[in-house]
């Protein structure tokens, strides 16, 4: 039976290392923790809140309620013709997932290198970097239900993946725990280069036909020269979602503001890049107390040491504040705010 810790700091538990402590909390390090615990009268009636590595969180008060961290690990292949089925536990680490497919020649992450947070939250927001999404790969997953206990299988289709999206932020948000993952990954390798400076980045390198390893490099260092590692600079990453509007207010906007950074999704919608406008807004790098924006990424908030999670999110306002007043859009929070 796992224990049930009491009075726990999440300090080292979330990577914008913000304060905050857990009323109770537990580690679920196998699926039948969950089946042993929701057995006794331990976690019935509390609040429930999972957390896998903390990367997409952020605290602005303590937990009252039980904490659980899935620790669930293992990951296993099966090749079928050109096609892998990765399965992984929920707990594993996104990135150890993608250094073994690297590793084996399984290609279809390698985009995705150097994400952090748990195989487990990656359908949550339905990850996604340098042209990847998890929703291209994701086959299906194995999750638990936390009202009945029983495990059930989520395809594709079921987990209604969007931009940063996916139905365990919507209808299902805090109705399971997902256990495993499986995706599915090819043997053959078809580069994704065309987004960021991935194809300019192997070209410095002198590198012609890219392999998976290259490509996993080559994005890891992209992105280590672009954000900031949590390990000394507490954040969530992007803290905002890229704005999608309307043909007709995109024309509007772009006629005040020509040079707009700006990726059409089809003939109606138009992806705006949330860094651009909150830079605009004269945001980049700014210091405010304990907190601030990134000198490389205005999207990106960051804990300059003793930031509570209240004054990161009352940045946070100001900012969806000043966008708004600006160019009339609002931001909406990718990092959840607990
Ligand atoms: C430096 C940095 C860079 C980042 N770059 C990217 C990026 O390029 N693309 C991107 O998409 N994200 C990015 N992120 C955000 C983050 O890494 C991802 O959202 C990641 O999937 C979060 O994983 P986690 O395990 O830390 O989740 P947590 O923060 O622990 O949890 C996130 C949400 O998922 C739920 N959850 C977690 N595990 C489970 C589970 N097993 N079952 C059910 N619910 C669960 C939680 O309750 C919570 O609602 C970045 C973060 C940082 C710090």
């Amino acid at each position: 039976m796992p224990r049930i810790l009491e009075k726990i700091s999440l300090k080292s538990l979330n990577t914008f290392g913000v304060q905050a402590y857990a009323r109770w909390y537990t580690d679920i390090n196998k699926v039948e923790d969950l089946q042993e615990l929701s057995s006794t009268d331990q976690i019935s009636g509390k609040p429930l809140l999972i957390l896998g590595g903390g990367s997409n969180m952020l605290f602005t008060k303590d937990y009252d309620g039980l904490v659980m961290r899935i620790n669930i690990k293992g990951i296993k292949s099966e090749i079928i013709e050109d096609n892998v089925y990765v399965t992984a536990g929920g707990g594993e680490v996104w990135n150890d997932l993608v250094n073994y497919c690297v590793d084996n020649q399984f290609a279809g992450i390698e985009n995705l290198s150097l994400i952090p947070g748990s195989v487990g939250a990656s359908p949550i927001q339905n990850i996604g970097a340098y042209g990847v999404e998890l929703m291209d790969v994701f086959h299906s997953c194995r999750a638990y239900e936390i009202q009945t206990g029983e495990i059930r299988e989520f395809s594709n289709w079921d987990c209604r993946f969007s931009y940063r999206d996916s139905i365990f932020k919507n209808e299902l948000k805090g109705a399971y725990i997902i256990i495993e993952v499986t995706y599915k990954l090819s043997k053959i390798f078809s580069p994704k280069l065309n987004y960021g400076a991935i194809a300019q980045e192997l070209q410095n390198r002198g590198i012609l036909n890219p392999s998976i390893k290259n490509v996993s490099e080559v994005v890891s260092s992209i992105r280590v020269s672009k954000l900031p590692d949590p390990a000394t600079i507490g954040n969530a990453g992007s803290f905002f979602k890229n704005p999608i509007v309307n043909l007709g207010d995109f024309r509007h906007i772009q006629s005040v503001f020509p040079d707009i950074i700006n990726y059409p999704l089809d003939n109606e919608r138009i992806k705006l890049a949330a860094g651009w406008l909150i830079e605009q807004c004269g945001w980049k790098g700014r210091v405010i107390g304990n907190t601030g924006t990134w000198k490389n990424q205005a999207l990106v908030l960051v804990n300059h040491g003793n930031a509570t999670g209240d004054e990161i999110f009352e940045l946070s306002s100001q900012i969806i504040k000043s966008v708004q007043i600006r160019f009339g859009v609002i931001l909406e929070r990718e990092v959840n705010i607990i």
